[in-house]
């Protein structure tokens, strides 16, 4: 039975749209509101509810008065739902939501919500703002999440997953989307930034907070190291031309929706992080509670965070962030030997060149020597485009960016890479690691460094065992079946099956007694990759059968496979695995299970099926919250990129009157898997001659990412079928 639900998302200028008001984020009020429903709906809005009654055969249902707060955090919901039990935080009241028969899903969200509200209490040193917490699921949500203060709402995969079935992946995604929320109730909430230009005061720090609460409620999940994955991923469009600065200016309500985006959210918190480790953790915590405390029920600007941070840091905080919050782009840090001095200079990085620029940035940098059988740290703040660091007699090997957490990309160059990967591995952290890789392959697309040398480098990760260092590798490896010729696809999937065997024959198919979640997850990832990417028959016979048991009896596989077993069946599969993944999408247990099957329909190889997906996007079948990113992934599959083009330029109209806006945009994104000369110059016609505007600069992005690729092309496609097969023997 259909049912019709009801969820407000005001944020950013939508409120208007429901009531008068002055509409804009420092006009603070207090709200009172009264919703008159019919009797058999419930009602939530921000505050509990004082009074309940029904007149002329309707309910009205009066709320508390909300604190002081922006229009864009007021919330009405109403339709068929089902709290659970409230669990007492302190003083507060928590529930959380769903339509009737998902309760069952709630325990694993309930549980980080109230361990992350007690975290912030506790972090911020100031009680939760509300008088009650509500968590919503609502089934279909264009955003993951809206921070409405005391009535947070979410997509379903946000909020509701099955713990003993969800993969690691799944339950960190609720965990960080539900205390990333959490975080906003006073990031955002209780002080917010006096205009949308300043979106990363809120986002960056939400962003930020979410990963110290994850990590303080399990640390065995790494965050930190995890995060580097989203931080490299704002290096790579930071990277770009036509990257915009943190804070920039907004005019328009599309600009504000254009600024939800990887640099507020990835790179502000990633600078965030930096600054962080670089005055100390606590010296942190203790300017943004002044800072808090200072414009409660009130509205700031980046300057103020400044201010604070700089009194209790008793640094000059303001000198040292500006060039990172106000300055498109980030350096690249050059470390070379010159006789007993340690050469460094900053230079912007970007993919292409085009001009040189003048940025320069005050660099937080930490290095490491290694003298030996001992180590000693160096620590400075590179303010000019180029210092001289002298060092002790016997230095053998030398990192720059210890720790990892700096905002920036680094060449070591000459013989310092080489002696940074002779060594024992195990003389790295995973994130040094992880950003010798991700440094490695940006300089490459960058053209810095050659592919050979690149790849001749992958052969040293054979005996890698951590899932972030895998996942830049993997990366580039799908990169490079995006921009190779058909032709010389067959040599890249031997040197993914070089590449990856040796860890899979290690790791095996079964979790061992004891195993971490990140190696039952990169098992899963490597899995995926070498029965795809790979094309690896034994692997694809494996799963065949594997995946015939777990239909049979969910228990005998482990939770963290199944993507990867549905994958590699699409992969390989005909027609009749494609209607029985169509069924088990359309009458799947969880949200995550819905997820999974839809999109495995983007990724079977027959035109045939693929077209069907794509029609589906438009015809109901699929809804409107997940439709756009399934046409942004097929235009990012080899076998659909030419189909879904023809389909998105074919629709269009119908696209951007169905779609929600945000979601059209992030669909758009799909066309940086376009990358041919001709189906470039296509996407660069279209975009042209239809006037399309996806607000800020998220079409100059999405155009340049492309560029780079299909330059990437031009500059090696000759060479690519002997760099592959040299690469293999190493
Ligand atoms: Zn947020």
């Amino acid at each position: 039975m259909v049912q019709t639900l009801a969820a407000t998302q005001f944020e950013a200028t939508d409120a208007r749209r429901a009531f008068p008001c002055w509409d804009e984020p420092d006009f603070k009020a207090v709200f009172a509101t009264t919703l008159v429903i019919d009797p058999q709906f419930t009602a939530i809005s921000n505050t509990s509810v004082v009074s309940e009654s029904v007149e002329h055969s309707k309910k009205v249902v009066r709320f508390a008065d909300t604190i002081k707060m922006s229009t864009y955090l007021v919330v009405f919901v109403v339709g068929r739902m089902q709290p659970t039990k409230p669990v007492s935080v302190g003083k507060t009241p928590l529930r959380i939501w769903t339509v009737p028969g998902k309760q069952e899903l709630t325990p694993f969200g309930q549980d980080i919500a109230v361990a992350s509200l007690k975290f912030f209490e506790d972090y911020y040193g100031i009680p939760y703002p509300g008088d009650k917490l509500d968590l919503v699921a609502i089934p279909d949500f264009a955003s993951g999440a809206m921070e409405n203060l005391g009535a947070i709402t979410f997509r379903e995969t946000a909020l509701l997953v099955d713990q003993r079935a969800g993969t690691h992946a799944e339950l960190g995604r609720v965990a960080d989307v539900v205390s990333h929320e959490n975080a906003h109730m006073w990031f955002g909430d209780l002080v917010t930034m006096s205009w949308w230009n300043g979106l990363w005061l809120n986002e960056a720090f939400a962003t930020f907070m979410e990963m110290l609460a994850v990590d303080a409620w399990k640390p065995e999940w790494k965050r930190w190291d995890t995060f580097s994955v989203a931080r490299a991923a704002a290096l790579s469009v930071d990277g770009l031309w036509s990257t915009r600065p943190i804070e920039y200016p907004v005019h328009a309500p599309k600009d504000a929706d254009a600024m939800f985006d990887i640099l507020t959210y990835e790179k502000g918190a990633s600078v965030l992080r930096m600054l962080e480790q670089h005055i100390g953790p606590i010296v942190f915590r203790d300017g943004v509670r002044a800072y808090l405390h200072r414009h409660a029920y009130g509205n700031a600007d980046t300057k103020d965070l400044w201010i604070d941070l700089g009194t209790v840091a008793r640094q000059p905080v303001t000198e040292l962030m500006n060039g990172w919050i106000f300055q498109p782009g980030f350096p690249l840090v050059t470390a070379e030997i010159r006789g007993q001095t340690l050469q460094l200079s900053q230079q912007r990085f970007t993919y292409l060149k085009q001009a040189s620029s003048e940025e320069m940035w005050h660099i937080p940098i930490q290095i490491r020597l290694t003298i030996g059988e001992r180590t000693e740290q160096r620590q400075l703040l590179l303010t000019e485009q180029e210092t001289a660091v002298p060092l002790p007699d016997g230095v053998t090997t030398l990192l720059v960016n210890e720790g990892g957490y700096g905002f920036y990309r680094v060449h070591h160059r000459g013989a310092l890479l080489q002696q940074l990967l002779d060594q024992d591995p195990d003389c790295l952290a995973p994130i040094e690691r992880f950003n010798l890789a991700s440094d490695a392959w940006a300089t490459t697309v960058a053209g810095l460094m050659p592919l050979a040398e690149y790849l001749h480098l992958t052969a040293r990760f054979k005996s890698e065992r951590d899932k972030n260092v895998w996942a830049v590798l993997l990366d580039s490896f799908s990169f490079l079946n995006r921009i190779i010729a058909p032709d010389d696809r067959a040599s890249l999937q031997i040197l993914v099956r070089n590449r990856v065997t040796p860890a899979v024959k290690d790791l095996g198919w079964e979790p061992r007694s004891g195993e971490s979640d990140l190696t039952r997850q990169l098992r899963g990832d490597l899995l995926a990759a070498l029965g795809r990417k790979g094309n690896d028959p034994d692997v694809q016979q494996q799963a065949v059968e594997r995946y015939r048991l777990y239909r049979k009896d969910h228990s005998v596989v482990d939770p963290n496979i199944v993507p990867a077993l549905v994958a590699i069946l699409a992969y390989i599969g005909d027609e009749a695995r494609y209607e029985e993944f169509s069924e088990l999408y359309r009458r799947s247990a969880t949200p995550q299970e819905e997820r999974r099957y839809l999109f495995s329909l983007t990724m079977f190889r027959s035109p045939a099926l693929l077209s069907r997906t794509l029609n589906r996007t438009l015809n109901g079948e699929i809804r409107t919250q997940d439709a756009p990113f399934v046409v942004a992934a097929t235009m990012t599959s080899v076998h659909g990129r030419e189909l879904a083009w023809e389909f998105v330029k074919t629709n269009w109209d119908q696209m951007d009157r169905l779609f929600p806006k945000q979601g059209l945009r992030r669909m758009c994104g799909g066309i940086v898997g376009l990358a041919t000369p001709e189906l470039e110059q296509d996407v660069r016609a279209f975009f042209t001659s239809r006037k399309i505007d996806l607000g800020g600069k998220t079409l100059d992005q999405y155009l340049e990412q492309l560029r780079i690729a299909v330059s990437f092309r031009e500059r090696e496609g000759r060479t690519i079928p002997a760099t592959l097969a040299n690469a293999i023997q190493s």
